[in-house]
């Protein structure tokens, strides 16, 4: 990963525990606040703008990104009041998508709610992309800013693939400032600052914060992210990587159908004349995902799927701007910029343990694909609803017993199975060089919709994932079946073990 965390010029912190590099990936959303755009060096825009050639290196596009600016939301925040020295119900560590789904849920149903986090205010920085019928299930819609009505799959430059399942992009402004209205309303308190310890009595935990103010709360739900903060892991932690490089750019024109959101195009014919990268390629292969908002704004994003170590920051940017040259993309603008680092995989921490968690600090993303929002906007009803349950019970539950209630309802054993399978699932990615990547979605996108809504989804249990994985297997080519055979061997004997060693 050295490389890798080498390249983010971005607000970057070294997990301390860990190990782990936290990227805070502030975005520039400077078009909505500010029309002159500051570029680095105006030189090399010229390279991109006037002359209308490419270098084909990642600078030049580099040099188009504008300075970073934050945006952050108009709201005047109820604060917290530590003089008061009150113990509240619930405090959530974390003001990302998972943080605020709880914090909004559990105050709805009365409970005193303070939630932390150094930037409150701030629109979150990634551009969430989600399958739209996923929204539609949550009442969501409007959280949408834009909508296609199906997706492509380029699997190699003879072979296209249409998939007839909506897609979105989150509004995340609308759906932070939703959230955030209701807590609001609910009368939920800030406290803005990043909390560096917490400290557990028998009935109630102490979280000391980083501007020295301590806040006291009967549960604490850590929210954090990918930092994983605060919750604790006793396994050693050896996730994959899922590395993207993306931008929203105003471009002269691009190839793609604005009705349909390009979800994976793994062709590789712009590294022709490129044998070193063709052949880096053709090992640990990147693909391009792309949101074509109109003819002439669009978001792109090329990524590697999954790798260990990750692949670096600077070779994605390289293979980017060799493949936007090839398709004859000439990018005039950029409006936002983001890398993406997402640890996917791995083990999932101590269960159960003192401070709850959700999102990415608990091991939700989904570990064959790197999505999350819309599994965590879903669990986030099951957390509250168990926190509000155990908190209003007459038993007088422990601090620990609560804890552990609220753990077995966000980790079932059927979910930790299915995990399991998802593991399974990106331990056979990790192996697959690109000719394996294109077979397998080739045969997976073939699949009854039914199956690849449900895996990406997480909407398959067992049994129904043994299904799933016998008609993958039925699907695939002959080339494709030995291949699963030979690599995926070892993971199954590994997921078999780890399903045996799983009991209730
Ligand atoms: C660039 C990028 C793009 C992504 N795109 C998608 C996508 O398209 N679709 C999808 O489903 N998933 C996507 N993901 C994966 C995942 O959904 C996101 O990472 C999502 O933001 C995770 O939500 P979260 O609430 O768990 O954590 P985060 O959104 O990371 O929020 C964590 C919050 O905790 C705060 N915090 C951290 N440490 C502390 C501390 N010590 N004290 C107080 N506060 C703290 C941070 O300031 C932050 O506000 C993407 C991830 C990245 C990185």
């Amino acid at each position: 990963m050295d490389t890798l965390l080498r390249t983010h010029n971005k607000l970057e912190l070294l997990h301390p525990l860990h190990g782990f590099a936290e990227k805070y990936n502030f975005f520039t959303s400077s078009k909505l606040q500010n029309h002159d755009y500051r570029f680095r060096d105006k030189r090399s825009r010229r390279n991109w703008c006037v002359n209308g050639s490419v270098k084909a290196s990642s600078s030049a596009l580099l040099d188009l990104v504008p300075e970073t600016r934050r945006e952050n939301l108009e709201f005047e925040l109820p604060m917290y009041d530590p003089s008061k020295g009150r113990t509240v119900d619930l405090a959530v560590v974390g003001g990302g998508p998972a943080g605020l789904a709880v914090a909004q849920q559990v105050s709805e149903a009365g409970l005193s709610v303070c939630l932390i986090d150094p930037y409150p205010k701030l629109i979150w920085p990634n551009n969430y992309g989600v399958w739209v019928d996923e929204f539609e299930a949550m009442d969501l819609l409007d959280c949408l800013d834009t909508t296609w009505s199906g997706a492509v799959v380029f699997i190699d430059d003879q072979s296209k693939k249409y998939l007839n399942r909506p897609y979105g992009r989150v509004n995340r402004k609308q759906l932070k400032s939703k959230m955030m209205q209701k807590c609001i309303s609910n009368g939920v308190k800030f406290h803005q600052a990043k909390v560096i310890k917490v400290i557990h009595e028998e009935s109630k935990s102490l979280l000391i914060c980083n501007d020295g103010v301590t806040v006291q709360a009967t549960v604490v739900l850590d929210a954090t992210g990918f930092s994983r903060c605060l919750v604790q892991y006793d396994k050693p932690y050896n996730p994959g990587y899922q590395v993207a490089y993306g931008i929203l750019a105003e471009v002269e024109e691009h190839p793609f159908d604005v009705d349909k959101m390009l979800f994976m195009d793994w062709r590789d014919s712009h590294l022709n004349s490129k044998q070193e990268l063709k052949e880096k390629n053709s090992k640990i292969p990147t693909f391009l995902y792309a949101m074509p908002f109109s003819s002439n704004r669009i978001f792109l994003e090329e990524t590697s799927l999954v790798a260990r170590p990750g692949v670096s920051m600077e070779d994605i940017q390289e293979r980017m701007v060799l493949r936007l040259k090839h398709l004859g993309i000439n990018v005039k603008s950029i409006e936002e910029d983001e890398r993406c680092v997402i640890p996917m995989g791995g083990p999932l921490p101590v269960l159960p343990q003192r401070i709850v968690g959700i999102g990415g600090t608990a091991g939700m993303v989904h570990p064959s694909t790197g999505y999350m929002v819309a599994r965590t906007l879903a669990a986030a009803p099951i957390v509250a609803k168990s926190i509000v349950q155990y908190l209003g019970s007459q038993q007088g539950f422990s601090g620990n017993e609560l804890s552990a209630g609220v753990w077995k309802d966000l980790w079932p054993i059927e979910r930790r199975r299915q995990r399991e399978f998802f593991c399974f699932g990106m331990d056979i990615l990790l192996k697959l060089d690109l000719q394996g990547t294109r077979r397998f979605f080739d045969a997976f996108f073939d699949l009854e919709p039914h199956y690849w809504h449900g895996f990406l989804s997480s909407r398959l249990f067992f049994p129904e994932v043994i299904f799933f994985g016998l008609s993958l297997f039925a699907h695939a080519s002959n080339a494709s079946r030995i291949e699963i055979m030979s690599k995926g061997t070892v993971p199954l004997v590994k997921m078999i073990n780890n399903l045996i060693g799983d009991g209730e």
